[in-house]
């Protein structure tokens, strides 16, 4: 018996967003057209943010947000285990090494304690890092105005990594806070890649409140080339430079996101508020599956904190451990429930193994003393149920269905 795919997360793309490709392709610019600047100024608009630059992808975009802070040779960026590795790689490419800081065992966060005990150790080895990468694991946003606090104090630049949380938002003494608005991060980082909020095909963008840090990341993303007549070298009455004189000041990349992506990532943004609206009542309905007693025995959401509301680009629910069992026997029954709803057409995925479990990250990687407790509990027991804005009610039906009947199976 073969079941319809239902996959954890997909692209969600109408008619208007065909419209959009279609007429930039009919258009003059492909690439670094007028269309880079209107997603530009919609991603302002919709988060807050004083800047933002678009780039190739969201890897892109962490790399040159770590270069704009000053990340370089040497240097050491903090950040968790739980998250994909372009947040950590992106640090390895600007030159630095990276130093892993545990997270909340229940929602795969880092928090101001384990951040703080991080630090405290780093400090006492003469090793303090030059940015700080939080992740807002599943669109849950972390703890940002304390995290930013603890940073500020040490002179550690905040580069939020926030490709899950794009539209989510939190609250701070009595103040409401957009994710990426740049109140409490230096920069920010978006992943437009098609199993996120929105899609450009592939595609990124990094937000931030300076426009120190603005311009030297839209240089970046063009090769370092510059054609301000006040920052050449030469004077304009040289007769080496003209018209055609541009200059490389900096080493930087094509890092450029065409015109035609970015006319689907502007048609998507459009649709924005009400795909997180769709995602959350989903959740809601997951919410309300798990909260009964035959679920609950065996499953529980991640928390969320109230003063945080998430943009749910993942539904994740984590196994409950029973009294005396071993990590190991916990990741077992997680390992079976995953194959059993795959074999069902489900497909659950686990976000994220820890980046340390990874051979090119093993032993490359500073870790705290008491090792990362949170991040091995956490990823023991996690899984991601499918959530995107085209599931059907029926949909989130199914899959709860299916964790019943698994609950309620010898084999659990
Ligand atoms: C998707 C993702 C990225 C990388 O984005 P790409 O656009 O795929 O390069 C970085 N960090 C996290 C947490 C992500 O989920």
């Amino acid at each position: 018996m073969s079941y319809p795919i239902l996959p954890y997360g997909r692209q969600y793309i109408d008619a208007d967003d065909i419209e959009a490709v279609s007429a930039t392709l009919r258009g003059d610019f492909l690439t670094q057209g007028p269309g880079v600047g209107a997603f530009e100024q919609a991603l302002c608009e919709a988060t807050g943010s004083p800047f933002a630059t678009v780039v190739a992808n969201g890897t892109a975009a962490l790399h040159l947000a770590n270069l704009a802070l000053g990340v370089t040779a040497g240097s050491i960026g903090l950040t968790t285990p739980i998250t994909f590795v372009a947040t950590a790689n992106s640090m390895r490419y600007a030159g630095a090494s990276v130093a892993l800081c545990d997270v909340d065992s229940e929602t795969g966060l880092m928090t101001p304690d384990t951040v703080s005990s991080a630090l405290e150790e780093l400090e006492t080895a003469g090793r303090l890092p030059t940015v700080l990468s939080p992740v807002d694991l599943g669109g849950l946003p972390v703890a940002l105005p304390a995290l930013r606090k603890i940073a500020r104090q040490r002179g550690i630049k905040i580069l939020h990594d926030a490709a899950h949380s794009l539209g989510a938002t939190f609250t701070h003494e009595g103040g409401k806070y957009i994710v990426g608005d740049g109140s409490f991060a230096d920069a920010t980082t978006l992943s437009f890649h098609p199993v996120k909020h929105i899609t450009c095909g592939e595609g990124g963008a990094i937000l931030t409140p300076s426009p120190e840090v603005h311009q030297l990341l839209v240089d970046l993303r063009s090769h370092g080339i510059h054609r301000r007549p006040a920052d050449m070298s030469r004077a304009a009455d040289d007769p080496f430079v003209g018209g055609w004189y541009y200059e490389q000041a900096t080493l930087g990349y094509n890092y450029r996101l065409p015109d035609i992506n970015c006319a689907l990532g502007l048609s998507q943004l459009k649709k924005l508020s009400g795909f997180i609206e769709r995602r959350r009542r989903l959740a809601r309905q997951y919410d309300e599956a798990f909260a009964e007693d035959s679920l609950a025995e065996f499953f529980t959401p991640v928390p969320q904190p109230s003063d945080r509301n998430s943009s749910y680009h993942l539904y994740i629910i984590r196994l409950r451990s029973r009294r005396d069992e071993s990590q190991r026997d916990l990741a077992g029954r997680r390992k079976a429930l995953y194959e059993f709803l795959h074999h069902h057409g489900i497909r659950a995925q686990v976000h994220y193994i820890p980046l340390h479990f990874h051979p090119d990250f093993e032993g490359r990687c500073w870790m705290p003393r008491g090792g990362l407790p949170g991040a091995e509990a956490f990823y023991a027991s996690c899984l991601s149920l499918p959530l995107f804005p085209a599931m059907e009610g029926s949909d989130v039906e199914r899959v709860v269905d299916s964790l019943r009947t698994y609950a309620s199976s010898p084999m659990r």
